[in-house]
């Protein structure tokens, strides 16, 4: 890959130094980036300040980066200063581009009326944001202000996007389409990209096959990447023309030793996977104790999940179960709250609750207090149950804290909701 494009991500904002906001951009454009084949050396912060922009910038053109993409610092405002830097950094003046400044003009008339403002400061606000970098590719401002693409002679091509997540995310097309990137993207070599998710497989695993098979295979042409998220075991394999055999005879292996685990080989998530087979004619109920509603919350995440979920319990107390979802007392006494003849009975209440053709129970002793020696803190049992009398079952202790344990059995569930719809 070292021969191909090499891009740097510079994500500005003093408030993403305090650690109270969160980044969002430098993650989105690496994804983005690397889903066209472009290797990201390095994602920094710096603050809204010229001096601390300017050595970023500096210091990506000495790694050779192709590519610098900014975020933030685009506004109105005095502690916007990109267009500012990055002039600077080109060498080039800045200027005034009219009809640009005309565009803006008639963006913030329209807000202006809308929200009663006008006068001196939209004024000033238009020029500033009118003024870029001579010779930059400008591209149209999803808020007021645009983006732009600054070709560095003998440099790196610098795209400069707003901050404001969403504006910069749909700004990214058109940026792409520029001739600048364009140019520079027709560069990237050839690449073809595998992605393996399993459920269940720890981490150590993988890493002992990828062992065993680059000692009888060069596995140099593949890069590998693995990532545990949401209990999921993420492989993504990238690789050129030259390593096919080799990514080949690494894919095999994975399957021989861990196809059992796999529960995708194009990259989608169990979570997908749950709401396409739901989509396809269930619905589904839930009755959750130790979760307490956040299998209901996950499920919910995603557009169009009222197709299918038709609603869940918060069963905390043996009573609520009771009255609730229909477990008998008399099961709670005999077997406990945490047992699997409960989880069971879960399942089935929360089907009865809402007359769906697919139930889900989960209870489980979340601690850090309440764990006896046959049912220690971490101690989870969890029931999916279908009208076609399919009953997939899972009982188990959880690693971690709270909020681990209570992680776990949602991924746990979202899983064993999968299995039930593909046996
Ligand atoms: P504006 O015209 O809104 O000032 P801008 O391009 O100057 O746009 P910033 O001032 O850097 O952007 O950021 C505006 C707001 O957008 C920030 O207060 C923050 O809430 C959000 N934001 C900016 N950068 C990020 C980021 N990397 N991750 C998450 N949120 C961000
Ligand atoms: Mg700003």
């Amino acid at each position: 890959m070292s021969d191909g494009v090499r891009a740097g991500i510079v994500v500005t904002g003093s408030e993403l130094l305090t650690g109270h906001v969160q980044d969002r951009n430098g993650p989105w454009l690496a994804d983005r980036l690397g889903a066209l084949g472009v290797e990201v050396t390095d994602v920094m912060l710096v603050g809204d300040r010229r001096d601390d922009l300017a050595a970023g910038l500096r210091f990506l053109a000495d790694q050779r980066v192709d590519l610098i993409i900014t975020s933030g610092g685009l506004g109105p405002t005095a502690d916007d200063v990109t267009a500012e830097v990055v002039a600077g950094f080109a060498g080039v003046d800045l200027v005034v581009d009219t009809a640009m400044e005309q565009h803006i003009a008639t963006i913030l008339a329209k807000w202006a009326a809308r929200h009663g403002f006008d006068g001196e400061a939209l004024v000033a606000a238009n020029r500033k944001q009118a003024t870029v970098p001579a010779g930059a590719v400008l591209l149209d401002p999803v808020g007021t202000a645009p983006g732009l693409v600054v070709t560095v002679p003998g440099g790196p091509v610098v795209l400069v996007l707003p901050g404001p997540p969403r504006e910069l995310q749909r700004m990214w097309d058109a940026a792409v389409a520029t001739v600048p990137m364009t140019e520079l993207l027709a560069r990237t070599p050839p690449f073809t990209a595998v992605h393996l998710r399993m459920f269940g497989l720890p981490e150590s695993e993988i890493a002992q096959t990828l062992r065993d098979v680059s000692a009888r295979v060069d596995l140099s042409g593949v890069e590998v990447i693995t990532c545990l998220r949401r209990s999921e075991l993420e492989v993504d394999l990238h690789y050129g023309p030259g390593a096919d055999t080799a990514s080949e005879e690494l894919v095999a292996e994975i399957e021989r030793r861990h196809g059992r685990y796999i529960v995708s080989r194009d990259g989608t998530s169990t979570d997908e996977q749950v709401a396409q087979l739901l989509l396809a004619g269930h619905t589904i109920g839930l009755g959750e104790s130790c979760t307490a509603g956040m299998l209901a919350s996950r499920l919910a995440d995603r557009a169009g999940s009222s197709a299918y979920l038709l609603g869940g319990v918060v069963a905390y107390s043996n009573a609520a179960k009771t009255a609730l979802l229909g477990v008998p007392a008399l099961l709670i006494e005999t077997h406990g709250a945490v047992s699997t003849q409960v989880a069971r009975a879960m399942a089935d209440g929360a089907r009865a609750t809402f007359g769906t053709d697919v139930g889900v129970g989960i209870t489980g002793v979340a601690g850090p207090g309440g764990g006896t020696e046959a049912k220690p803190v971490g101690y989870v049992c969890l029931c999916v149950t279908t009208s076609d009398g399919v009953v997939r079952e899972r009982d188990g202790v959880f690693p971690g804290g709270r909020a681990d344990v209570r992680e776990r059995s949602t991924d746990a569930a979202m899983h064993l909701i999968r299995r039930a719809l593909t046996s």
